[in-house]
This record gives C-alpha cells, sequence and structure tokens, in this order.
C-alpha cells in the first residue's frame, strides 16, 4: 500500500492543544509521531505526541475516542509494553489509528471537542514522562548507505583505494546488537576495550580513548517476511513502520583493532541510542523525494533493488544536526555547539527500501520492529560530516567549543543530540524529537 498525502496532513489543521500550534513544534497535529511512555511511576503507555505533551492513547481508547480496531490494537500495545502489535497489524490499522488520533487531536471535529473536555486524563506533559523505546527491537542491522561517509573513511584508511569495489553494488552492512539499543535521555558509559595504539607493542585494555557517535535514520520494519520468502523491492516500502533517529556510538580505536576481518563487533555493541519518537510512514509521505542522482558512471542498481517508485520517492527530505555540550558548558549555561548539518536524502547511496530488500534477498525474515539504520550520514561538505571521525578527520582537526575547549573525540560529561526535521512548500514541518545521550566514564 502506497503512503499517501490525505486529509491528516493538511496544512491548515489546528490542534486544540496550543502547544501543537508553535510553528517550531516537531509534532504538530500533522505529525502523530507515536511511542511509549511511563509517567508517575506507571506502567509503560503508548502515547502519541503533540506539541509538548503526550496523549496517553490507553485513555483514549478508555474513552471510547478511538474506533474499535485501534482502541484494541492500543490495548495490546500496552499489555506488551511496546508498539509492536500495532507494527504487525500493517499499513492499514496504522493508517486506521493516525485518521482516528488526527480527529481526536484536532480543533474543528466533534471527537476534539469531546477530547479537550477530558484533556487533564488524556495529556501528560513530555518533560514530565519517561521515554521508554518505541518499539521492541528483536534485530538490528546497520549499514553503510552513505557514499561521502564511506569515501571519507575510505580516504583515511586506504589513500589510494578510497570506496571499495563492491560498494556500488551491493548495500554493506552488519549485523548489530538490538539488546543494547537504548531510548533517548538514557546514560552511555564509556566502553572497555582491546586497543593497540602503537603497531610495534602489544595491545592495552582499557577505556576507549576515541570515543565517538555516528548520526543515522533508522527504519523500523512493520510487518516482517516468513523465512526464506525475499521482500521484493516493487513492495519493500510497505514493510517500513517508520522512522527514527539513530545515534551509534563507536568506538574508533576498539574498532580499529578488532575489525578486521569480520566487521565491527565491541566497538559498536556497548551502546546505540535512538529517539524516542517513530515517525510513521503516513507522516512522512508529504516528504518523500528520489535520491540524488548517481553519477553517469555508476553502475545501475541490479535488478533485485531497482524500482521505479522507489527511484522517484524512495527518499525522505530530513534535515539532521548534530549538537555538543560539554560539562563545562552545562555550567557556564553556553548554548549547544552546532557540530554538524546535513540532508538525509542527498547523502545516503541506497533507500530504506533497498536496503529491505536487500537484507531479505537471501530469505532472511524481518520480523515487527527490527532496527534497520542508516549508517553515518554524511553529506560532501566537511560542516555535514555525521560522525567526529570524519569532522575532526581522525583527530588532526580539532573542533573549538566556546568554551575554548577542543574536541577530536567524545570526553566524559560531553551531551549529544540529534536532531531531524522535515519541510516541504505547502506542508506543516515536522520533526523526530531528539536523540540524545551524555557520556558518562
Ligand atoms: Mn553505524
Amino acid at each position: 500500500m502506497k503512503a499517501a498525502i490525505d486529509e491528516t496532513h493538511g496544512l491548515e489543521l489546528r490542534s486544540w492543544v496550543d502547544s501543537a500550534n508553535d510553528p517550531t513544534t516537531d509534532f504538530p497535529v500533522q505529525n502523530l509521531a507515536l511511542g511509549m511512555f511511563r509517567a508517575r511511576g506507571d506502567r509503560a503507555a503508548p502515547g502519541a505526541g503533540i506539541g509538548d505533551q503526550i496523549v496517553d492513547l490507553t485513555a483514549a481508547a478508555e474513552s471510547a475516542l478511538l474506533d474499535a480496531g485501534s482502541a484494541k490494537l492500543i490495548e495490546a500495545c500496552a499489555a506488551e509494553g511496546a508498539l509492536n502489535p500495532l507494527l504487525e497489524a500493517g499499513p492499514e490499522p496504522m493508517r486506521a489509528l493516525r485518521r482516528a488520533l488526527s480527529r481526536v487531536l484536532r480543533d474543528d471535529t466533534d471527537e476534539g471537542r469531546d477530547a479537550r473536555a477530558r484533556a487533564a486524563t488524556l495529556l501528560v506533559r513530555a518533560s514530565d514522562a519517561e521515554h521508554l523505546l518505541p518499539v521492541r527491537i528483536g534485530d538490528y542491522s546497520d549499514f553503510y548507505s552513505s557514499v561521502h561517509h564511506a569515501s571519507n573513511v575510505g580516504r583515511m584508511f586506504r589513500p589510494d583505494n578510497a570506496l571499495l569495489p563492491n560498494y556500488k553494488w551491493v548495500p554493506i552492512g552488519y549485523h548489530g546488537r538490538a539488546s543494547s539499543v537504548v531510548p533517548s535521555g538514557q546514560r552511555v558509559y564509556r566502553p572497555f576495550g582491546q586497543t593497540r595504539a602503537d603497531s610495534e607493542a602489544a595491545p592495552q585494555f582499557g577505556p576507549s580513548q576515541r570515543l565517538d557517535y555516528e548520526l543515522e535514520v533508522g527504519a523500523v520494519i512493520g510487518r516482517g517476511n516468513a523465512l526464506g520468502t525475499p521482500i521484493p523491492i516493487a513492495s519493500a516500502d510497505a514493510h517500513i513502520a517508520g522512522l527514527c533517529l539513530v545515534n551509534d556510538w563507536s568506538a574508533r580505536d576498539i574498532q580499529t583493532w578488532e575489525y578486521q576481518p569480520l566487521g565491527p563487533f565491541l566497538a559498536k555493541s556497548f551502546a546505540t541510542t535512538i529517539s524516542p519518537w517513530l515517525v510513521t510512514r503516513d507522516a512522512l509521505a508529504p516528504f518523500r523525494v528520489p535520491l540524488a542522482d548517481r553519477a553517469s558512471e555508476d553502475p545501475a542498481p541490479l535488478p533485485y533493488l531497482a524500482d521505479a517508485t522507489d527511484r522517484s520517492q524512495g527518499a525522505f527530505a530530513i534535515e539532521l544536526s548534530v549538537w555538543l555540550t560539554s560539562a563545562r558548558m552545562r555550567e557556564e549555561r553556553s548554548a549547544p555547539f552546532l557540530v554538524s548539518t546535513g540532508r538525509y536524502e542527498s547523502s545516503v547511496y541506497w533507500t530504506p527500501a533497498q536496503l529491505v530488500a536487500h537484507h531479505t534477498s537471501n530469505g532472511c525474515n524481518l520480523r515487527p520492529g527490527d532496527l534497520l539504520a542508516s549508517g553515518t550520514v554524511s553529506g560532501p561538505a566537511p560542516e555535514s560530516r555525521g560522525c567526529l571521525l570524519e569532522r575532526t578527520w581522525r583527530g588532526t582537526e580539532p573542533l573549538t567549543l566556546p568554551t575554548g575547549e577542543t574536541r577530536r573525540f567524545l570526553e566524559d560529561g560531553d551531551e549529544v543530540v540529534m536532531r531531524g526535521r522535515c519541510e516541504r512548500a505547502g506542508f506543516r514541518p515536522i520533526g523526530f524529537g531528539e536523540c540524545r545521550g551524555i557520556v558518562s566514564g
């Protein structure tokens, strides 16, 4: 089923929740991002972001504000403590819930008038809530989709042979670790590991000295596929329930020593932070765009990765940014330092649907809630490089923070915040909320 623009995307729609009408909010009534939260020590509850508030979807269902099908799915998500039952239901029920929620939160509907009268039971201030992982992630795979990232990293380590010969043919990825994926706001501990700074000396074991972040966009799988049954590229997009932001924390010194010949392992598996909201495929319908054109000398994708619709609208127009605040900056109340800004659609070489088609092309089964991350999103310009390894060029071009401190890699107390926002003329901008983490020693 195609994601389509409908009445829920109308530019003129307003919510009875005032903060949702603020032009700078990530969560106007046109977004309706879904997540799981806990308030006042209660059980995990499904919610939808609206302005600076969260709508408690269980309360909405109990107040008979949702249709029976949506209410049943919300009940199942509440029982499971994750949105997986909704993802498993597929695109039609997800769209039905979106339509129902839109009516509940608009200021010009009967449902909206009813809901406004019950605001005290329906709304929780987002800043008072604990954000949880929106979905139960069974498996997490991380790709290497940004050709600029792959070229930069290649140039650092292999000046003569920056891009390996497989890059433009096969979406490169590795199996990540789902157990250490944490929601935004959770502390991230500096990993210990084996490193070898001096190629003449024996390796050492100790805390990583080259801790880094990676700015990524994650696709969350909706309906899965049976083992042995690949998802064809033409239907792959419909298996994506939505997107979130991903920080794939990386220990470069551990990675450099361990990665050959099987790829990243303990350099990545200590933590991955995701933004707490699933911005649904339906919410993103106005922001579908083509990927940047491949260079004329580049190969065409093999048939199992080629599809005309994916070619014309398989990507998403997202502006991404990374902000850093050191402990001293917080003490001095200095504003966060903007480390980089970039654009997803002009930086990646493969669409999320191509990643889904490739991942399942050997018969591998994906399941609802699986996370497929893009890989570091870096653009061609230095200020659009999505990790410190590239941004400081392996530490040779340190950044200077407003306090005069310098950064090659992350120090204890550093807080990294990632943001993403979609804009298009004629539509209300929407955003992803924050993907935030503080490094602890
Ligand atoms: Mn990564």
